[in-house]
């Protein structure tokens, strides 16, 4: 399961957007962070089921791991889309390089579970 934090900036929209694609590409499956957060059991019991639970984050704040390790998931993974040098901003929009390279940041964080 991944759970992005889908934040309204720059960062927060490209984890959404990153969760997207990897869902669409069958790399897990893209979950409802705001599910967890509003307490829905439903989510929480088939997150607390699941092997593998990657938070994607778009800042160093964390909203989605705090919100899953509040209701008692702890994610196998956490990656921060800053990590890959991109400055937050109010702006909704990220370029394409930026999207790759947080693809291939996250891919290789899970790789290295194997
Ligand atoms: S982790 Fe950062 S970008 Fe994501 S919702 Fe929280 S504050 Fe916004």
């Amino acid at each position: 399961m991944i759970f992005p934090c889908a934040g309204a900036c720059n960062v927060g929209q490209l984890a959404n957007d990153l969760t997207k694609d990897m869902s669409k590409k069958g790399i897990g499956r893209m979950a409802c962070i705001a599910a967890v957060g509003s307490g829905g059991m439903m989510a929480i019991n088939a997150a607390k089921q699941t092997k593998v639970i990657l938070a994607v984050d778009g800042c160093p704040v964390g909203c989605a791991k705090k919100i899953l390790e509040k209701n008692g998931i702890v994610p196998t993974v956490h990656v921060l889309v800053t990590d890959i040098g991109m400055k937050k901003t109010d702006e909704l929009s990220y370029s394409e390089d930026e999207m790759k390279r947080m693809f291939k940041l996250t891919m290789d964080r899970l790789k290295s579970l194997e």
